[in-house]
């Protein structure tokens, strides 16, 4: 077919392919196993040697969405309880679609005021709806593990200043150690953070009282007080038990101590969507840097986070390159949001955040939350009552922490019946929740933040595991 100019492929025809495979795929999604081992041979189709000529657009995009409709992870239906992986909504979706569609150069007013004034507006509409200050700064990011590295780079710019020096320019050679401190909470990608920004991945102090890592608060007050100008991480969700950090008790402890708080509420944040669970991150507002996704619970897809900040002017001390000191005004129109965050070139990622908040609404995403919540407690229910399953946290959020405790199995082989179980439900492909260590002992964590997902496929997690928990225990 050779070069794109040339060849007859009709733009509209193959996004139109797209678009009529999309109906079929999303009315089957909801009853589709999350991965189908059956289809796993098609991976190999991707392969083969660098085509030289070209099979031209249409051929390609068939074969793309002939593989990838079957053999894809399909974590964007309602059984993906694994980790912490929403959906998408329609809205954000289509959103997503247009964003492609338009193609846009969002890290320069001039390249797209389109896109520049619709981030002002969604960071403006996430700050209203996250209950963090209007004033505050904010940039989107590809997730929260880049919101954090952005929330971090203003911390670590700020704590520079302090010993007198402007690492943005000269960086951190002849400072001391950032001291750094959190709670067991702590989540790999905001020690990941650290080690992209020269502070390393280790070079945090844990401050726990207990073996699941719950915040000591007077141990960290006793810390602060010897440790000089000093960064706090506060957790607004773990993955592992769903608890939070004492984030109010920490903005209290930043307060005295002069030092910087910045939260990661990757999903954790939306509990302030629900009177329910708004309680859970009291004290956000009084943080210096936030981070969160929106491809969690907000249901936008992949990739989706954002970074706030008090200071306004943080970020572009932090981030802006080129020698341009870039200090936008709190209303200023014309802003360069790769100036403000760590990428330069970047995609418009506010218009499906934009399509899912204008569509929905906050009420909308309030119901979604509080049915998450509510499935949740259903599951944490369904355990508690049941003889073969034990609770291993209260359930707080969305994370349901247990593990499978039949009747005969000796303590000492639950850790490995546990462990297999994980493995053998991710094999069995149905419907997928994984394992992790809890408190010293294997456990399975599933996570409900799909818009799709409803109690029948909860049900069908708390089945299918006891199916195979029975095969492996030959019962
Ligand atoms: C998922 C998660 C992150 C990282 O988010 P990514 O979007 O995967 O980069 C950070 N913190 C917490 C608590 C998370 O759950």
């Amino acid at each position: 077919m050779g070069d794109p100019l040339i060849s007859r492929d009709d733009a509209a025809e193959v996004l139109g392919a797209v678009a009529r495979a999309a109906g079929p795929y999303l009315d089957a999604l909801p009853h589709l196993p999350v991965r189908d081992p059956a289809h796993a041979g098609l991976l190999e189709q991707l392969g083969g040697p660098l085509p030289e000529d070209g099979d031209g657009a249409v051929a390609a995009i068939a074969d793309l969405l002939r593989i990838g409709t079957r053999a894809a992870t399909h974590s964007s239906g309602p059984r993906f309880f694994h980790f912490v992986v929403g959906g998408s909504t329609p809205a954000a979706q289509a959103g997503d679609w247009v964003t492609s569609l338009l193609d846009q150069a969002a890290g320069l007013w001039l390249t797209s005021p389109f896109a520049a004034r619709a981030e002002a507006v969604v960071l403006r509409w996430l700050k209203e709806l996250l209950g963090l200050p209007a004033a505050w700064g904010g940039v989107l990011t590809p997730s929260a593990t880049f919101a954090n590295l952005t929330g971090l780079a203003c911390a670590r710019h700020w704590w520079a200043e302090r010993h007198g020096v402007d690492v943005t320019a000269d960086g951190l050679a002849g400072l001391p150690r950032m001291p750094v401190f959190s709670s067991g909470y702590v989540h790999a990608s905001s020690r990941k953070a650290l080690q992209l920004l020269g502070l390393g991945r280790d070079n945090v102090r844990a401050v726990a009282r207990d073996d699941a890592g719950r915040l000591d608060p007077a141990a960290l007050d006793r810390a602060l007080a010897g440790s000089g100008p000093a960064v706090l991480i506060a957790n607004a969700g773990e993955v592992n038990g769903g608890d939070f950090d004492p984030v109010d008790a920490m903005a209290d402890l930043a307060e005295r101590h002069g030092a910087w708080l910045h939260v990661d509420g990757a999903f954790g944040l939306y509990a302030a969507l629900s009177p329910r669970t708004a309680h859970l991150v009291r004290g956000v507002e009084r943080a210096d840097s936030v981070a969160a996704d929106g491809h969690k619970w907000l249901n936008v897809p992949y990739e989706s986070g954002m970074a706030f900040v008090r200071d306004a002017s943080a970020l572009g001390r932090a981030f802006g390159t080129w020698n341009a000191a870039y200090l936008p005004e709190p209303d200023d129109e014309f802003v360069n949001y790769n100036n403000l965050g760590p990428e330069s070139s970047r995609r418009a990622r506010a218009l499906p955040i934009w399509a899912a908040l204008r569509a929905y609404g906050r009420s909308g995403h309030r119901a979604m939350v509080e049915r998450h919540l509510d499935l949740a407690r259903h599951l944490g229910g369904v355990v508690e009552r049941s003889a073969d399953f034990e609770l291993l946290a209260p359930v707080t959020l969305f994370v349901v922490c247990f593990r499978y405790r039949p009747a005969g199995v000796p303590a000492d082989g639950l850790d490995d019946l546990n462990r297999r179980l994980g493995e053998e439900l991710v094999a069995d492909g149905r419907v997928y929740a994984g394992t992790t260590v809890y408190r010293g002992v294997v456990a399975l964590r599933p996570a409900i933040v799909n818009w799709r997902t409803t109690t029948e496929d909860v049900d069908l997690l708390v089945s299918v595991l006891r199916e195979i928990g029975a095969r492996l225990t030959g019962r």
